[in-house]
């Protein structure tokens, strides 16, 4: 089902996004890699391996226009755009009272606005096609919050709600569009917290364990093959948020 199409996934140098570009690949899907710093090598060499085709794209997905020229150049490139996983994010933890407008600004940049960026410029291309698959990256956080992450859990809640929106919207042309909440993911992400507190998070996961990022991705796979699941948000989480 998903051989042959064209999969973009920001993010992807690393974590959850490379895991994420590696299981369309290994469907058959040639990929696009989106990257901002992080040198996409070893995802490039993953995918690559699957025997697809693979094109790396620097783009910031906080830049209206540099979204744009990423969905052009993957059209350009593969002839159309069948699935956009919108995986780039960032965190920056500090308690609302010491938490700079700087702060709120990155975060909702990179994971609302970014988030925004994207479907616009994909259903754009989606609508002609008058078919696709939009996978938004959110957060249990952005369905129950945390102390020390409010511009993270706004950005990610806000991930629901252009989630929910752009389903309703694009439904009639054939578009599903659906978010993916992982809970506690190992990844660098969660690499910089303290035993302390990943002992304490682990406590509140019925299953007691993290969360791979091939599982996220295995949520990813099945969301966009799925055909009438669409405006929903799948918690991959060991049972946290029930
Ligand atoms: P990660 O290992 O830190 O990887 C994040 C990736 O996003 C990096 O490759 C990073 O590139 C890229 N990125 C950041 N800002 C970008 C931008 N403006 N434009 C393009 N790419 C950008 O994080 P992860 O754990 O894999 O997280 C992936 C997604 O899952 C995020 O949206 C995160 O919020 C979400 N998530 C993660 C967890 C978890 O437990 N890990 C839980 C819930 C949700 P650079 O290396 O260049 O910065």
């Amino acid at each position: 089902m998903l051989k042959g199409k064209t999969v973009i996934v920001t993010g992807a140098a690393k974590g959850i996004g490379r895991a994420v570009a590696v299981a369309f690949a290994k469907e058959g899907a040639n990929i696009v890699v989106n990257y901002r710093s992080t040198p996409p090598d070893d995802t490039i060499a993953a995918v690559e391996a699957e025997g697809v085709k693979c094109l790396a794209v620097q783009a910031d997905v906080s830049s209206f226009d540099l979204c744009e020229k990423l969905v052009e150049t993957a059209k350009d490139e593969f002839g159309s755009v069948d699935v956009v996983v919108n995986n780039a994010g960032i965190t920056k933890d500090t308690l609302l009272m010491r938490m700079s407008e700087e702060d709120f600004d990155a975060v909702i940049n990179t994971n609302l606005k970014g988030c925004f960026n994207m479907v616009k410029h994909a259903s754009k291309v989606m609508l002609k096609q008058k078919s696709g698959a939009i996978i938004n990256m959110s957060s249990v956080i952005g369905l129950v919050g945390n102390a020390g992450q409010a511009n993270y859990a706004a950005a990610k809640a806000g991930v629901i709600g252009i989630t929910k929106s752009a389903a309703k919207e694009l439904a009639p042309r054939g578009i599903t569009c659906n978010a993916i909440a992982p809970g506690f993911i190992e990844t660098d992400m969660t690499a910089v917290l303290s035993d302390k507190v990943k002992e304490s998070i682990l406590a509140g996961i019925p299953l007691k364990r993290m969360g791979s990022a091939d599982e996220v991705a295995r949520a990813a796979v099945f969301l966009a093959s799925s055909g009438y699941i669409t405006g929903q948000v799948l918690t991959v989480d060991g049972g946290m948020v029930m």
